[in-house]
């Protein structure tokens, strides 16, 4: 007997090509109804055979198409009406702006196989798309998520294209970037000063002969322009660095394919899974010897970031070419990424030589996203194109809506309104004023996109962060927006409770560079003990000083010798054989050590990335460093797993007190035995501790987690131990996922209550 089923659905449902695969289920499974999109999602009726039905439910749920995500599904009996046939539903828009925008998406197999068809009549067309894939987030202008709202309203389809369109069971059902040669954007290449060189696949075959001349050709992409160079050339390479001024900062290289890359690379099956994925991230692997790829794009590291084609264009391009690219994001040093070529031509024209661009206008700039796999975990360093804006259903609902504005690093901001939150995609670091006009624009973005007028708004305590000023300036011109400020590191491990949905009290780990204290002191190396409404400050590295503040930073050896004047009197110093003490003069090291006992511009931080840097520098791995995170990232090198040994480390009264390890070091001069064992002591450390609190998860959270082998260990020794212990997988464990955090410890203050659904 024929049944009737009614069946409602929300998460990503919208846009990704839903209804038309619902209605070719119905026809396979010959049932008769409707679907249409809600407000909340999706809706249908279907009626039939009750197992039809059944096997429809299946399908539905194992096949989906592969932008789809169901949060939610509802099934009821319903009264049976009688349906002579399955129709799809013009959606009334009722209330679009709940509707997620989704994510940039790589070229799918299916439009890829099309553009290599010389019989297809988008035959190498370099802007194919389906409802599978193609540009979104970075083409919308507003919502609802239609043509005329994005940058494709300048192209008006063509017949062939309109009729696709419009056909429920055509693959480009909806899809709104649609085009093709005769109606689609087009191709131009152009020399610095902006004229026009070629159009057309012409600017391709030339752009690729430029490359393989050693040129710099700058390339539009989906969220950006990306500057390209031949990645096998040692000359190429430097003279891209030289003309950047990027001394020795690793550059991500893109491959033709997964063979060309498997040749450079050494892949785990995650990390190759990733790499092919459909978000086609740049992914931090193990680069092998006899690798195609020169050692100047990375040097003095065995791991670079590494990516596939994720556009047609690129496709197109690394087809022509036959090897890897360096790919890395057009910008200026702390600005963002460049989406329009004559910004492009202004800024670096004096560092490239062509440019390869379209008339497709990007709208929203989206970087690459960088990744790592740790303990078989995905571990976020970026959170951009493929991924980000990242929106997720909460089994709650709160009446606050909720605008979290992150750290003043690696910023990005957070959303929570209803029963929804949502990620920005990475913002950057906001040094610069056009940095910050990108956060502004972001926020208004966000503001459009999802119809959100904030009643709460949360930053950080630093009083010198950008955002801080921002949301405290918010609050002064709009006295009924509720203003909340997270101390920096609770922010950090507030953001993996929620991710993890931890409720109640953890031992969290919260090591990076630095953040401001609730005391006024720098902190960045914290054990807390934390639950979503406080914290308490368990344990701390015991401080040392940032001798010439900032200067630090970029100065390992002046961490090395904050250590080595905290514990050692300067005669002690000056007699030893430190490669460190040589880079400075005497009278250098003099001045450096009036300045730490007068304490000028010279605060106590206890920063485990600057225990790194001392650490690195004691062994003469890095003195001087060129960008950020590079001690890590060389120390890891020389690791031996066979040493086991630790230092001797004391912790008293909740102070981690490494006067031991720093006295033993200045003895020592194998650089992979002082670097194991440092490491060793690190975990070490973590497991005594979490020893000392055996009730309570762990949770970690911090820059300093970026450290592949340290992670790894903290995993293997807390398996070994039967502890649970958590990290961030869905957002970067760096201050990427501050914003996260903030707005997490926003939603559980008192008079932000929840009501359960
Ligand atoms: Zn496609
Ligand atoms: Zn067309
Ligand atoms: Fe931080």
């Amino acid at each position: 007997m024929a049944v009737n089923k009614k069946i409602e659905m929300s998460g990503l449902v919208q846009g990704v090509g839903f209804r038309p695969f619902v209605y070719q289920l119905a026809l396979r499974f010959r049932l008769n109804g409707y679907v249409q999109n809600s407000s909340g999602g999706v809706s249908l009726e279907v009626e039939g055979d009750p197992h039809a039905i059944d096997a429809f439910m299946e399908a539905l749920e194992t096949e989906m198409p592969p932008l789809a995500r169901i949060d939610q599904l509802d099934i009821r009996e319903n009264v049976y009406t009688g349906y002579e046939t399955f129709t799809i539903i013009d959606s009334e828009e009722s209330d679009a702006k709940s509707v997620p925008v989704l994510p940039d998406i790589a070229i799918c197999d299916h439009c890829l196989s099309e553009m290599k068809d010389p019989g297809n009549r988008r035959y190498h067309y370099p802007f194919i798309n389906c409802t599978d894939c193609g540009p979104r987030y970075s083409i919308v202008e507003t919502v609802p998520y239609d043509r005329p709202n994005t940058s494709m309203r300048f192209f008006t389809m063509c017949r062939q294209c309109e009729a696709e369109y419009k056909d429920p069971i055509n693959r480009r059902y909806h899809a709104q970037p649609i085009s093709c040669f005769e109606c689609g954007p087009t191709l131009r290449l152009l020399d610095t000063d902006g004229q026009c060189l070629n159009e057309g696949e012409g600017s391709i075959i030339r752009a690729v002969e430029a490359l393989k001349v050693g040129k710099i050709v700058a390339l539009k992409g989906l969220g950006g322009f990306h500057l390209l160079c031949d990645a096998t050339s040692p000359d190429a390479v430097l003279r891209l660095r030289r003309r950047k001024k990027r001394v020795a900062k690793p550059f991500a290289v893109m491959f033709p394919d997964i063979q060309h890359l498997k040749a450079s690379a050494k892949l785990s099956a995650e990390e190759k899974q990733l790499i092919v994925s459909k978000e086609k991230p740049i992914v931090i692997v193990s680069k092998i010897n006899g690798s195609m790829v020169c050692d100047e794009v990375a040097p003095g590291i065995g791991r670079i970031g590494v990516f596939l084609p994720y556009t047609p264009l690129h496709h197109l391009l690394l087809d022509r070419l036959g090897g890897p690219v360096v790919a890395t994001s057009a910008n200026l040093s702390d600005e963002p990424i460049i989406r329009e070529s004559g910004v492009l031509m202004q800024k670096l024209g004096h560092v490239i030589d062509l440019v390869v661009d379209h008339d497709r206008a990007i709208v929203n700039a989206n970087d690459d996203s960088v990744m790592q796999v740790v303990a078989g975990k995905h571990l976020f360093l970026r959170l951009a194109r493929g991924f980000a804006p990242r929106s997720i259903v909460l089994p709650f609902n709160t009446p606050k809506k909720i605008l979290a504005v992150g750290a003043n690093q690696k910023n990005s901001m957070t959303l929570l309104f209803g029963n929804r939150l949502v990620t920005s995609p990475h913002i950057g670091d906001l040094n610069s004023i056009e940095a910050f006009e990108y956060f502004e624009r972001t926020v208004e973005t966000f503001r459009r996109i999802y119809g959100f007028e904030a009643d709460v708004v949360v930053c950080d305590k630093h009083p010198g962060y950008e955002t801080t000023r921002w949301a405290r300036q918010l609050q002064t011109r709009n006295p009924k927006l509720q203003l909340i400020e997270v101390q920096h590191h609770y922010a950090h491990l507030l953001a993996v409770k929620a991710e993890h949905r931890l409720v109640g009290k953890v031992l969290g780990f919260a090591f990076d560079g630095t953040g401001y204290g609730d005391d006024g002191t720098v902190w960045g190396a914290e054990v807390m003990i934390a639950d979503e409404q406080s914290y308490k400050r368990q344990f701390r590295l015991r401080p040392f000083r940032l001798l010439g503040g900032e200067k630090a930073v970029k100065e390992p050896r002046r961490s090395a010798l904050a250590l080595l004047f905290e514990y050692l009197p300067l005669d002690d110093i000056l007699a030893l054989d430190l490669p460190l003490l040589g880079t400075f003069t005497e009278d250098e090291l003099y001045l450096q050590y009036k300045g730490w006992e007068k304490g000028l511009n010279a605060p106590y931080a206890s920063s485990m990335g600057r225990l790194f840097d001392a650490v690195a520098s004691l062994a003469d791995i890095v003195q001087v460093s060129s960008y950020e995170g590079e001690s890590g990232l060389k120390m890891e090198q020389y690791v031996d797993a066979a040493i086991t040994r630790h230092f001797a480390y004391s912790i008293e009264e909740g102070v981690i007190d490494l006067e031991r390890m720093l006295r033993a070091i200045t003895e020592m001069t194998d650089r992979v035995e002082i670097v194991s064992m440092f490491f060793n002591t690190l975990t070490e450390i973590i497991c005594d501790i979490a020893a000392r609190h055996p009730e309570l998860p762990l949770v970690f959270s911090g820059g300093v987690f970026q450290n592949r082998i340290l992670l790894e260990r903290i995993v293997r020794r807390c398996r070994e131990m039967g502890r649970s212990a958590y990290f961030q997988s869905e957002t970067p464990v760096n201050d990427g996922g501050i914003a996260l955090g903030q707005a997490w410890f926003a939603l559980h203050i008192k008079d932000t209550a929840t009501e359960a659904v």
